[in-house]
């Protein structure tokens, strides 16, 4: 049984004060809840203090990305040994933001992969299509082209701690998102994927979470699909009460 995962990606939202004022609440109102992962993607400014924070509940600490080295002469870069050392369990990798607005391709995506397995760390692979692949029916295309790319050269054992984020880029932030049973037909696909490259039973134990958009009222529509085992949230995740809602439902 894969248990559900829901992660709140806060991208580049919330000053230390504003990561206190959310835990709070949060905490108060989830009172260490278990039956689903919750992973909290503060910005890394906040990872020291969120830490602090969640040591003592249920709750894991993630990072919405990494450099791929170890250390080095790399200015303004943060290494998996530095987030290891923050506490950090898991990683958000590929997210279409960074792919759009930090020329992250394929093969960046596959270093960082390897980099966060090889220093302890899960990551949470985003991949998804445009709009227009959309429309052109391009969208399974480019989920083999993103999957391959991003993990060759990985081994099962690594592959199959993976968590994959389906995230249409067009749902993303815009209040658009996709149909439960298209996300589902992806998520099926993914499985596929998974399975030919690797084996049936790594294609099951890797959990595929759905981003796109997600709010109080779609979340069920994505969790009672069959193929997916969670949820990326990005803006609904910055509300205390709205994310516990989205976690609690
Ligand atoms: C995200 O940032 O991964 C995301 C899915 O954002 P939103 O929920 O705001 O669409």
């Amino acid at each position: 049984m894969r248990k559900k995962i829901i992660a709140a990606n806060w991208k580049m939202y919330k000053t230390i004060k504003d990561a206190e004022n959310f835990l709070r609440e949060f905490l108060s109102l989830s009172n260490n809840y278990t039956e689903k992962e919750v992973v909290i993607c503060p910005p890394f400014t906040s990872l020291f203090l969120v830490r602090e924070y969640i040591k003592d509940t249920p709750y894991k600490l993630g990072a919405q990305n990494l450099f791929w080295e170890k250390e080095g002469a790399y200015t303004g870069e943060i290494s998996p040994i530095m987030l290891r050392d923050l506490g950090c369990e898991y990683v958000i990798i590929g997210h279409s933001e960074r792919r759009q607005y930090f020329g992250e391709d394929d093969e960046i995506v596959n270093k960082k992969l390897k980099s966060a397995f090889d220093n302890g760390l899960i990551p949470i692979l985003c991949i998804g299509e445009k709009w227009e692949e959309r429309e052109k029916g391009k969208t399974n295309d480019i989920i083999i082209k993103q999957i391959n790319g991003a993990l060759e050269g990985l081994d099962k054992e690594n592959v199959k701690k993976l968590v994959i984020a389906y995230e249409p880029v067009w749902a993303i932030g815009t209040g658009h998102s996709a149909r439960g049973e298209d996300a589902n037909e992806v998520a099926s696909l993914i499985r596929e994927i998974i399975e030919k490259k690797y084996s049936g039973v790594v294609a099951q134990e890797i959990r595929i979470q759905y981003g796109g958009s997600v709010n109080p009222k779609n979340i069920s529509e994505f969790l009672s699909q069959p193929e997916i085992d969670g949820a990326l949230v990005g803006g609904a995740s910055l509300n205390p009460q709205t994310f516990w809602e989205i976690v609690r439902i």
